[in-house]
């Protein structure tokens, strides 16, 4: 799945230059954005401090944080609109400060609240917007806008008048002006935010689509970790201008590499007993590194924390049933909920869930 420019680099594009920021890295796909120490201040206000940032090719990544925490800023810095006060980042091995223009023409941006003029239909919009990157023939744009509208799913409402559209409607119409130059990257700007949960859930949609049928990379930002949880395949937490993650999602929701892994055990207890004997012996093993319990409806839950998936995956069930009258009701890894995960980063906690 990679975007293919059928028109090659743009003209008066430094091929060296190109060439370097654009080497696939080791077993994996390009790095489109990189960042090292990137950092602006305002006066005494440290909007961004200094930040590491990857993002690959094909990836959806989330880019995620409260208000305030800097994500706009990082958007702006990506996109040349505003100047770093320190260190420095590349977009398709582009220096965001000198190659801006360029960074620009090849990114499809959807600003956080897009204006357009109510009384053109979607159809016009977008033609507007495609004749402004596009010099080929008419009927190549017309192809290009209709594709684009089927894609954000407004084909049938392409000729209505945009004053009408409700407030999902306006952001698929932004995602179909961002990307109707068929960008390699787009940015979006809390896409969803401020929209209800079935605008939400077609935005959505329609970025993974955009992935799924262009191979396009998208790097947005929200403050709903929901959405994050749902699409991205990487993610980034930012607080207060300062990066507290960065991690491929499955990774964040299990725990990672590194870090404690813990399973989930619901048990029930026959009349002989057996939940005391099970719980010494899981806790004699050697990998078990610590062992919550909750009642549950006459049943027990116990989330155990290890610092060994093998032995634990081999080794749990077999302690457990080892001795009599314990029966497993359901025994699997733990995912923590996205919420979790960024309650414990955003509010300081440590625990890691075991
Ligand atoms: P987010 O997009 O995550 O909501 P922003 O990047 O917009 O956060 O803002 C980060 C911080 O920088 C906030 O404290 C904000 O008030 C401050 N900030 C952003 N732009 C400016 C500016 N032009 N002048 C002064 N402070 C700014």
């Amino acid at each position: 799945m990679k975007t293919v420019r059928e028109d090659g680099p743009p003209a008066g594009a430094d091929p060296d230059v190109a060439r370097r920021g654009e080497e696939p890295e080791r077993g994996g796909a390009r790095t489109i954005i990189d960042t090292r120490g990137l950092a602006k201040s305002y006066k005494r206000v440290h909007a961004l401090k200094p930040l590491d940032l990857k993002v690959s090719e094909s990836s959806i990544f989330g880019f995620l944080g409260p208000n305030g925490a800097g994500k706009s800023t990082t958007i702006k810095l990506l996109l040349g609109l505003v100047k770093p006060t320190a260190g420095s980042g590349t977009v398709f091995g582009r220096d965001i400060t000198a190659g801006g223009v360029e960074i620009r023409r090849r990114v499809g941006y959807l600003a956080q609240e897009p204006q357009y003029y109510g009384h053109m239909t979607a159809r016009q919009t977008l033609r507007f917007a495609a004749r402004f990157f596009y010099s080929g023939p008419e009927s190549a744009i017309e192809r290009r806008v209709s594709e684009t509208l089927r894609l954000v799913g407004l084909d049938d409402r392409a000729d209505r008048r945009i004053k009408g559209f409700s407030g999902g409607e306006r952001q698929r119409l932004g995602l179909a002006q961002a990307q109707v130059n068929e960008p390699e990257l787009l940015i979006l700007d809390e896409p969803a935010a401020s929209l209800d949960p079935m605008g939400r859930r077609d935005v959505l949609a329609v970025i993974e689509r955009l992935r799924e049928e262009r191979g396009a990379t998208v790097f947005y930002s929200t403050h709903i970790l929901d959405d994050v949880q749902r699409v991205s395949d990487a993610v980034a937490i930012l607080k207060n201008g300062r990066l507290v993650a960065q991690a491929p999602i499955e990774e964040l929701l299990t725990g990672g590499t590194g870090s404690a892994a813990v399973y989930e055990l619901v048990l029930k207890e026959g009349s002989s007993g057996g939940l005391n004997e099970a719980r010494e012996r899981l806790r004699a093993a050697p990998w078990v590194s610590s062992l919550e319990e909750n009642p549950e409806n006459g049943r027990a839950r116990w989330l155990v924390g290890v610092t060994d998936e093998d032995a634990a995956e081999e080794g749990i069930l077999r302690l457990v049933l080892e001795g009599r009258g314990v029966r497993v009701a359901s025994f699997g890894r733990k995912r923590r909920s996205l919420e979790e995960v960024f309650l414990g980063l955003v509010e300081g906690g440590s625990r890691d869930a075991g």
